[in-house]
């Protein structure tokens, strides 16, 4: 039996069956780059699904956690640490959000963002309004709540009853959104500016502005989940930047602790005082190793750092846009959806790539690239390559 046989029948016989895996093992990486339990390489256009921001085993990231690890790994948030506060100071002065609650996950953290709204509105406005919009095509996580909150229909079977208060309206799509926004029961708009699990599909400026002046004038809380497209992946630190928005609750999760499980809930103005003592906890949030992971990362993320995400992702852009089978890119930065024509499936494409020597993703129909943000040159060519090799072949 190879390595991987070994691993895959432990792992089957004993880890719940709930993910379809591929036929592969991965042992260890550094930047982009990754081996099997066999030795094959492999570059990385996944960063574990937007997780590994600075790739695999970034030195800097490594020493700051390591350092923190052989300090003090944990105490409860019954006291105060550094690295807790340190990375809350860095995401409020970097994005203008006024407080931070630290989570473990994207879907805890939509969790939080739920709560504080239904507070700010109840204590504002009484009973009865307490329903969130979210958008048809969105993806929000996997807790019952957070699955009520998901615009997908494949995604409500199961596991009834859900959490009820959630409704749906189309993406882009300004008059039915209004429309939807009427309901004097709604306390809050939930939204992606890019969905990622939907597809890698931008918002319109126009609809996401215009979402923000409606919920504005009826006191009606913005809330947007960045847990895919946080923390440098588009090119700015988070993607509402790019369409000159304020929102009341920002979410995010995966690249937040460069691979360790760490999210956050991100409060503005109007919400920064609603959670008080009691109100909302969570055991292993604000972490002090994961946080010192995140200060590393946030601090790594300056001006420059960010300009490089958005060239190395039009290079990317660039290159696909001429392979066969490709119709065009959609996304911001290194968060990129391949269009591929009838003729092809992006899963098959992925599974090519893996025989070549890549690592991709996908986001329905689209193949999805989500390089770590650190990926160099060399790394891009080398996996592209794999890539064009499999659009080739198929
Ligand atoms: C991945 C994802 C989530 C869920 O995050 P988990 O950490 O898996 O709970 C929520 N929202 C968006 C936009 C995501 O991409």
């Amino acid at each position: 039996m190879s390595n991987f046989e070994k691993i895959q029948q432990t792992d089957k016989q004993y880890v719940a069956n709930t993910y379809g895996r591929f036929p592969v093992a991965i042992e260890k990486g550094k930047g982009a780059t990754c081996y099997d339990f066999d030795g094959k390489k492999y570059i990385d256009f996944s960063s574990g699904i937007g997780v590994n921001s600075l790739g695999f085993c970034d030195e800097g990231w490594v020493e700051a956690v390591t350092k923190q690890l052989t300090t003090l790994q944990h105490i409860s948030n019954l006291y105060y640490t550094s690295p807790c506060a340190e990375a809350a100071k860095l995401l409020c002065e970097r994005t203008g959000m006024k407080k931070v609650f630290f989570s473990n996950s994207g879907a805890e953290s939509n969790e939080g963002a739920i709560k504080c709204a239904r507070k700010y509105s109840l204590m504002k406005y009484g009973e009865g309004r307490s329903k969130i919009l979210t958008l048809n095509n969105s993806f929000h996580g996997r807790t019952v709540t957070t699955l009520a909150a998901t615009g997908q229909d494949v995604f409500h079977n199961f596991f009834f009853p859900f959490t009820e208060g959630f409704e749906f309206t189309p993406a882009n799509d300004p008059d039915a959104l209004k429309k939807a926004l009427e309901d004097s029961s709604v306390c809050a708009l939930m939204m992606e500016v890019i969905q990622g699990e939907g597809g890698v599909m931008p918002l319109d400026e126009a609809f996401v502005k215009e979402a923000e002046r409606l919920c504005r004038e009826k006191d009606i809380l913005l809330i947007i989940d960045e847990v895919q497209t946080g923390v440098g992946r588009t090119g700015k630190l988070f993607a509402f930047e790019h369409y000159g928005i304020s929102p009341d609750i920002v979410t995010t999760a995966k690249g937040l602790g460069g691979g360790l499980p760490l999210g956050c809930v991100m409060f503005g103005e109007r919400t920064e005082n609603v959670l008080v003592a009691g109100d909302h906890a969570t055991t292993f949030g604000g972490n002090p190793v994961a946080t010192a992971g995140a200060k590393y990362i946030l601090e790594k993320m300056d001006a420059a750092f960010l300009d490089g995400v958005a060239e190395k992702g039009e290079y990317i852009r660039s290159r696909l846009e001429k392979m066969p089978h490709v119709l065009g890119c959609d996304g911001k930065g290194m968060m990129i959806g391949v269009r591929l024509d009838s003729e092809v499936k992006a899963a098959d494409i992925v599974k090519k790539g893996i025989e070549n020597g890549v690592l991709a993703l996908t986001a329905k129909v689209k193949l999805r690239l989500l390089p770590p943000l650190t990926i160099t040159f060399a790394e891009i060519d080398e996996g592209l390559d794999a890539i064009e090799k499999a659009l080739e072949e198929i």
